[in-house]
């Protein structure tokens, strides 16, 4: 019989949601030896794995149980990197819902299997928001079940909210209060996502969100990955709001993105001992090298999902050339064409990157860049995201302010919370429906990049939360960082919870 404690992990499927749990059963397993078994469908669990052999730092650490669900048909499967958000047809909702719910046997069937194997169940069940379900089953089988969101705590506590009480359908005007936040607190309508504006209480996505976060909320714990510093108010407030604890755990990400950048700037990949760059890595890296000055280059991704509209495409485009400041721009097909089809250059103005190139002031990168080696460089300046959490950790874990462009889930909250909260952000629209025009394009970039002023302040901000980020997880026995020491009080919680159930 195994005597070491199991701990069952239930990601989400979806890359923003599937590296920080990757990351989070790492950390847990270097803290305690504990086995881990994380399961999700077989597309994501490839996924997975291949995450861990490209990293040759993780692969003599760790040992990391997969358990393959399986799915009644491959065509509902969602791969990381399927789905643009903004789009998804009611057809695509219908799978993510589907996908969801109908997990819930496969798991309950391995969680059976590994009490039948180990002779108790496991410690607890951690699982993605999404799977609220887990809360009843982990009763079940006399375990408990805790709740991972890969969010910020701020964000976490708008999305939850909004989701479970609708606040936009009772105020008369675009703006609302959302409860759980103070009343000073106002959000505007434009910052929902459209199936939440358009989410009557009755039609199923709402139903299904009410249903996954309501039973999400009975778990016992919520783990968050966020520092407690660096968003105090988002942690007091959901606390208040759950009524329950909330370990802020984060940053989950690599480590190596929180040791000291090398002295040439080329420091993600460098310092995965080890580990050669790829192609599409050199070649970003090679372009960032010769844009010498450090802080100048402004690098624009939407995240893992997303892409913006063909009009949104040419005014950014207009925009940036008018700046004169220099790029890396991850580039996908606009909304409404296929995301995995071949760029036209139709879609951008006439000669755009030819002129880019010739005068090197702008490298477009096809659908997927090496984000963590361009954010990790000495010359990016600021970073124009769509606000994606692990996006804006990886981003102030480098210092670089942002330039919100929230397009979908909890993005919008996120974007206010950064320009509000902590003031390293400014927002240049949202969604894929918001306006722009390139000379306010050009204003926006000029003002974040600039030396002095509101650029300089957000810069120094940023670089406050990138010490706030590194402290957090310093392990230092006279200094230990919050987040360490959340993370040893969550591994004391269900151990003890586990020995009451079992005596
Ligand atoms: N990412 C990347 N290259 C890209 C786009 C995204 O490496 O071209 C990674 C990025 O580093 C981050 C993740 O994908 O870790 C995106 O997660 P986030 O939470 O920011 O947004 P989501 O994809 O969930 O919307």
């Amino acid at each position: 019989m195994v005597s070491r404690d199991h701990i069952v992990m239930l990601p989400f499927m979806a890359h923003g949601h599937l590296i920080p749990f990757l990351a989070l059963a790492r950390q847990i397993q270097q803290r305690t030896g504990f086995t881990i078994t994380m399961a999700s469908t077989k597309l994501n669990i490839q996924y997975l794995r291949s995450t861990i052999s490209a990293d040759s730092n993780s692969q003599s650490i760790f040992n990391i149980r997969f358990a393959e669900l399986p799915f009644n048909s491959a065509d509902h499967d969602l791969p990381p990197n399927s789905e643009n958000t903004e789009n998804l047809s009611l057809g695509n909702v219908g799978k993510l819902f589907h996908a969801s719910i109908s997990l819930r046997d496969p798991v309950l069937h391995l969680v059976n299997d590994i009490i039948h194997q180990e002779g108790k169940p496991p410690l607890c069940i951690i699982s993605d928001v999404f799977f609220g379900w887990a809360t009843e089953l982990a009763k079940s089988v006399n375990t408990v079940n805790i709740t991972f969101t890969t969010g910020g705590a701020y964000g976490t506590l708008a999305y939850v909210s909004v989701w479970l009480n609708l606040p936009h359908r009772s105020s008369d005007s675009d703006e609302f209060e959302v409860p759980g936040f103070p009343e000073s607190y106002c959000f505007h309508r434009s910052q929902l996502h459209q199936y939440i504006r358009d989410a009557d209480g009755k039609d199923l996505w709402c139903r299904f969100m009410q249903t996954q976060i309501s039973q999400s909320c009975g778990s016992i714990g919520w783990l968050c990955n966020s520092v407690e510093e660096i968003e105090p108010l988002g942690f007091d407030l959901l606390r208040k709001y759950l009524r329950l604890p909330v370990w802020s755990i984060g940053p989950l990400i690599p480590p190596a993105l929180l040791e000291n950048k090398s002295s040439s700037g080329f420091s993600f990949s460098k310092q995965h001992a080890g580990k050669r760059p790829g192609l599409a890595t050199e070649k970003c890296i090679e372009w960032l090298d010769l844009h010498g000055p450090a802080d100048s280059v402004l690098y624009i991704s939407f995240g893992s999902q997303n892409t913006i509209g063909l009009s949104q495409m040419m005014e950014l485009a207009i925009g940036l050339e008018d700046s004169g400041v220099s790029f890396i721009w991850v580039i996908r097909p606009p909304i409404g064409f296929d995301m995995k089809s071949e760029f036209r250059d139709e879609w951008l103005p006439e000669g755009f990157e030819e002129r880019m190139k010739q005068s090197k002031r702008g490298l477009l990168v096809r659908n997927w860049a090496p984000q963590l080696d361009i954010l990790s460089h000495k010359s990016i300046g600021a970073f124009l995201s769509h606000c994606g959490w692990n996006s804006v950790l990886e981003s102030l874990s480098q210092g670089v302010p942002i330039l919100g462009w929230p397009m979908a889930a909890e993005q919008a909250y996120n974007s206010k919370m950064l320009m509000e909260e902590m003031g390293v952000s400014v927002e240049l629209t949202r969604g894929s429906q918001g306006i722009i025009v390139g000379k306010e394009v050009k204003r926006v970039i000029e003002l974040v990049l600039e030396k002095e002023g509101k650029g300089k302040d957000m810069r120094n901000k940023a670089v406050e939360v990138k010490k706030q980020l590194r402290a957090a997880v310093s392990h230092e026995t006279e200094n230990k960082g919050s987040s360490v020491k959340a993370m040893d009080d969550f591994v004391r919680t269900i151990l003890s919870t586990s020995q009451e159930q079992a005596a």
